[in-house]
């Protein structure tokens, strides 16, 4: 038995239209589109990557889209400043910081940049506020990967309620989000962290298994209970041949994509988990492209708060 496909990049086509749609009718009625400003701070190569996707997507959709960057020698008052401009800039419904800052910047700065974003325009859910709101199950804008995932199981059809789901990490963007989510649809909600001991027999009585860690392949099918549903947040860089080789047999397209390119993306499930779970997000083309969705709907949904109209 193989896997059903859950396909987010399929999703993320179909929410982008809709989400269109919905740009044009708020143009229509406020005389301007949704705005979001994205703080990008030094030049890490992957951030670079990831917004220039975020705001490629917003211009496609008729967002207005505006990157605020910062050189690598920028301070934090800098970072602040740049935040306090666009939490009272009328035409920036959306605030995105690019995690994560220079480490120069020191230890506390991700913290004191996020929590500085007004609420009513944190698009990342990140602010103490609105993870307060999410915690009473009453947010607006909530942790777009994790909001992105709920959207996914729903879209396929795969119930919550009542079924056991197990979260495994525990970061505040998406491992907690992620659990809270689930908890308020329902499900019975275990989260797992480094010091869960046991990580294979815990995820084995999962119906419903998330892996958000950050290390290739940490799932192996010994933690697939047989049917489950495997979501797969992970993006992992592999650069060694001995992990590219662990992760898939000779003669695999994505082993040959790695012995020409040098690197492959993988998440943290093993691939070979295909052949126990009942339904499973690839890497790329799961999580990845309903985050970027999430994102422009949280920014529109910022732009209707806002504008007083109603929030669906
Ligand atoms: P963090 O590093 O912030 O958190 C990782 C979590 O995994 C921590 O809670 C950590 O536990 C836990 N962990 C680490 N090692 C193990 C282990 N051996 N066993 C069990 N748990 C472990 O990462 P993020 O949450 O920010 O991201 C997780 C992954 O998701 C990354 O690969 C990231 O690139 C990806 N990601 C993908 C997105 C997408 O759009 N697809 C968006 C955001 C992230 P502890 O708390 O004890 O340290």
């Amino acid at each position: 038995m193989s896997a059903r496909t859950l396909d987010g990049q399929a999703l993320g086509r179909v929410m982008r239209e809709e989400i269109r749609a919905e740009v044009t009718a708020f143009m229509q009625q406020q005389g301007r589109p949704p705005g979001l400003g994205i703080v990008l701070v030094g030049d890490d190569p992957a951030s670079e990557v990831y917004v220039r996707n975020k705001l490629k997507t917003g211009a496609e959709i008729g967002f207005r889209t505006d990157l605020e960057r910062l050189p690598s020698t920028a301070t934090l008052a800098d970072t602040l400043a740049v935040v306090e401009r666009l939490n009272g800039s009328d035409v920036h419904d959306g605030i995105l910081v690019q995690s994560p800052l220079p480490k120069a910047m020191g230890a506390d700065a991700e913290q004191r940049v996020f929590d500085s974003i007004l609420p009513a325009k944190d698009v990342d859910g990140l602010t103490p506020v609105n993870v307060g709101l999410l915690v009473q199950k009453r947010a607006v804008l909530v942790a777009c990967t994790p909001s992105g995932v709920i959207e996914l199981l729903d879209r396929e059809h795969i119930q919550i309620a009542g079924r056991h789901a197990v979260v495994v990490g525990r970061s505040d963007i998406v491992g907690k989000p992620m659990a809270l989510l689930l908890l308020h649809r329902d499900a019975t909600v275990t989260v797992c962290h480094s010091r869960t001991p046991d990580l294979a027999n815990v995820c084995r009585g999962a119906d419903i298994l998330v892996a958000a860690v950050g290390r290739a392949g940490l799932v192996t099918r010994e933690f697939v209970k047989p049917g489950a549903a495997v979501v797969d947040v992970g993006m992992n860089t592999v650069t060694d041949a001995k992990t590219a080789e662990w992760l898939f047999p000779e003669g695999h397209p994505r082993l040959a994509l790695f012995r020409s390119k040098g690197s492959v993306l993988v998440g943290d499930v093993h691939p070979q988990v295909v052949e126990v779970a009942g339904a499973l997000t690839p890497v790329p083309g799961g999580v990845g492209p309903l985050t970027i969705a999430m994102l422009m709907r949280n920014t529109l949904r910022a732009a209707r708060a806002r504008m007083g109209q109603p929030v669906a």
